[in-house]
């Protein structure tokens, strides 16, 4: 092993951000510049820890397993987690490489969704690439990628499509997959519009959206513990995730195994706390 690739490897595994696609494909970049040089087993080491960061578990596995010493205690517990993500491919997204927008001000019309003050800054719409709407087939920069829930698959689509229910139409599907809380709502105008025309969260058991007073709520954001600690709200949301807060201090988590669901209700102004598990 040369020491610049080790020096290189400490300063990729530090900046690296898993959050970001720029730092992603950096991460990408790297992966191909080991695999260039000599496969010697501490060459061979980074890239099993390379393809751990980028969450790619099958390639991390093909590789340690050809230079793992059980023996090694360290070695065991690693062989350990790589396998439960094998075991497990539900449990983790694979970071591939993406494509990214040079120029990054947005182009595409975004309507105002009633339940979504801010679905860019929510993360309920992406931004990172120029993609076909597989409704309206326009070109857009604005898109969502979670889906409908309806028999044929949509992979992009736009905000305007969603927005007017011409997404629904097309697909004969909804957004939501259920509805809490929802027995005081009366306007059926309001259930019309949260199933097919406001596009629902990505979780992992299925987008439960939640009711409070006699309307759907705003959906905020996904949140851990650290985030509602962040916005000052541990001892006033309203708690619908059947852990008592002391346990969702402990496990609640973004990005986690258990995360949290962010709601307002736009009538009381209080915040309603989902979570679901991976
Ligand atoms: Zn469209
Ligand atoms: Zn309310």
């Amino acid at each position: 092993m040369t020491t610049s690739i080790l020096e290189e490897w400490h300063e990729q595994r530090k900046n690296f951000n898993p959050s970001n696609p720029a730092s992603i494909n950096h991460m990408h970049e790297f992966k191909e510049k080991v695999k260039l040089h000599e496969q010697t087993e501490g060459n061979l080491r980074i890239l099993v820890d390379i393809y751990c960061m980028l969450r790619m578990y099958s390639e991390a596995y093909k590789i340690f397993t050809s230079v793992m010493d059980l023996g090694n205690k360290k070695d065991q517990k690693k062989f350990g987690s790589i396998k439960y993500y094998i075991d497990n491919p539900n449990c983790v997204k694979p970071l591939y490489p993406c494509k990214i927008r040079e120029d990054k001000t947005i182009k595409t019309v975004i309507p105002k969704f009633k339940y979504l003050p801010d679905p860019v800054q929510s993360k309920i719409f992406e931004t990172e690439e120029v993609v076909t709407c597989d409704c309206c087939e326009q070109e857009v920069d604005v898109y969502y990628t979670g889906g409908i829930y309806a028999i044929e698959e949509a992979e992009y689509l736009c905000p305007t499509c969603i927005h007017s229910g011409a997404a629904a139409k097309k697909y004969d599907g909804s957004f939501q997959q259920d509805l809490i809380n929802d027995e005081t709502v009366v306007n059926a105008n309001f259930t019309e519009e949260i199933m097919c025309r406001t596009p629902g969260y990505v979780s992992w058991q299925g987008n439960n959206w939640m009711a409070h007073c006699s309307d759907y709520c705003a959906f905020i954001g996904y949140v851990g513990w650290s985030e509602l600690v962040e916005l000052d709200i541990t001892e006033q949301f309203e708690n619908y995730t059947g852990f008592s807060t002391e346990e969702l201090s402990e496990s609640l988590m973004n990005n986690g195994h258990h995360q949290g669901y962010l709601f307002q209700c736009l009538q009381c102004g209080r915040y309603v706390l989902y979570s679901d598990f991976s």
